[in-house]
């Protein structure tokens, strides 16, 4: 095994730092300050490759998966807000890619993330809704058919990109009584009739991603922006009717699933942002105990930041790995890298907070601003809580599963039948 990134992984890395470091990180205070949409950031980032088509196509070519893992650790050292401003739309097409058709992907994704240098398309991805995010089998939203046209009513609250996007893919229930198994998803273009822009949330952190309530009064879409199409959709809810195993995850689900080691990887580049940023601002404080970076009780925190940290790029990259060489996450390998990235970036922002001591408050402090943006990795995409639950069971579902397959060892050895002693 080499843990050594590739020559043209490094590459990627650098172009990715670089941006970080020239293009977000100068504007980054004042997008936070505003929390207005950082237009300039996401036409720039065009013309670096680093959004639309041609870049998740870039993402795509990675071999060990790591290009997407790579490029979110070093845009949220940048920026995490800018960062989710400029590659939110992702969301948008994975959730297309998971559920449509090979017709519905070529029309859509290109029209969720802009081709070309100056093609500024945005995306947003629309499950949650006020009582139902964690607990997705509950979405009231409905998608009614009435003759060749979807009528989508409800509200989404809390979506990335929302109102400001130019496709959105809603997810909505078709037969509330069957829950998961009765929801699909549904392109929705800007100009659609009766989708419009709710509530804009003002935020704790990420305040350059623009969140806000979606509305559908009567939307009337097409019958074909319905994901997956009309067949695909009859069956699943004669399955799950007929009380028959659908035998996957909804395409929510599998869409959140495939994304959750690129929201670790943006967990983690706002703790090694926070600690490269302390290092250098401590290098030359003291105070009675001496040089600050040669007393012990630094040293300590700093040591346990910096392991925190690489443990969380471990399983954030063992994760995308998984996901790239289809190696099904049976123990959860997707979830438990989101959920230690998300809680190593909220301990790790406030422990080096507390290092720095009142500055830290100040609002001139960078630190100040991470560690807000650091709160919402324990949250979208699954809430840490929810992690561990899935972590937990999937972990007693692969052990049961080892058990049984040793019993049938066990059952199939020689002498296993009879009891007789096998002979040496
Ligand atoms: C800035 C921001 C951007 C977002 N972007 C998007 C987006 O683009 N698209 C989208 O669809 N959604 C988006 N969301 C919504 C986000 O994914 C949800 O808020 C999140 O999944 C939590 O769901 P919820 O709000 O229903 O919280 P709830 O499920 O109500 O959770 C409330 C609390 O209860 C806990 N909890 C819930 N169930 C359990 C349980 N069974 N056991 C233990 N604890 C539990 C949770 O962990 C949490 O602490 C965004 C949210 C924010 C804040």
């Amino acid at each position: 095994m080499d843990f050594r990134l590739t020559d043209e992984q490094q590459e990627w890395r650098d172009h990715c730092h670089r941006f970080a470091l020239e293009v977000m990180r100068p504007v980054a205070a004042k997008y936070d300050r505003d929390q207005s949409v950082p237009w300039d950031v996401i036409k720039e980032s065009r013309k670096w490759g680093l959004s639309g088509l041609d870049w998740v196509q870039k993402v795509g070519m990675d071999e060990d998966g790591l290009f997407g893992v790579i490029y979110q650790e070093e845009l949220n050292w940048g920026c995490a807000g800018i960062a989710l401003a400029v590659n939110a739309s992702s969301l948008a097409a994975a959730g297309v890619a998971s559920s449509g058709t090979p017709e519905q992907i070529a029309e859509w994704v290109p029209r969720a993330l802009g081709v070309g240098e100056d093609d500024v398309k945005l995306g947003a991805y629309a499950v949650t809704e006020s009582g139902a995010g964690s607990d997705v089998g509950s979405l009231r939203t409905t998608a009614v058919l009435d003759g060749d046209h979807w009528v989508l009513n409800g509200t989404k609250v809390f979506i990335s990109n929302g109102g400001i996007a130019d496709v959105t893919v809603v997810v909505a229930t078709v037969d509330p009584k069957l829950g998961h198994r009765g929801q699909a998803s549904f392109v929705v273009p800007k100009d659609a009739p009766g989708i419009s822009q709710g509530k804009k949330e003002d935020k704790l952190g990420i305040r350059a991603s623009q969140t806000a309530e979606v509305v559908l009064e009567d939307c009337r879409i097409p019958k074909e922006n319905l994901l997956g199409g009309m067949e695909k959709l009859e069956k699943k809810l004669e399955r799950a009717r007929s009380g028959q195993s659908s035998g996957r995850a909804s395409g929510a689900l599998a869409t959140f699933e495939m994304t959750r080691p690129l929201v670790g990887a943006g967990a983690l580049g706002i703790a090694r942002a926070a600690y490269e940023w302390t290092l250098e601002y401590l290098e030359d404080k003291s105070d009675e105990g001496g040089p600050l970076l040669e007393q012990q009780r630094v040293q300590q925190v700093l040591a346990d930041v910096a392991t925190e940290i690489d443990a969380s790029r471990l399983l954030v990259y063992r994760a995308a790995w998984m996901g790239r060489a289809g190696i099904p996450m049976t123990g959860g390998q997707g979830s438990m890298s989101k959920l230690k990235s998300g809680d190593v970036a909220m301990w790790a922002t406030t422990a080096l907070m507390d290092l720095v001591g009142p500055y830290a408050q100040s609002t001139d402090c960078p630190l100040e601003k991470w560690f807000r943006d650091a709160k919402i990795f324990q949250i979208f995409e699954g809430t840490a809580q929810v992690q561990r639950l899935v972590i937990s069971r999937m972990q007693r579902q692969a052990f049961q599963e080892r058990l049984k397959q040793a019993a049938e060892v066990l059952d199939q050895a020689p002498g296993a039948a009879t009891g007789e002693p096998v002979a040496a």
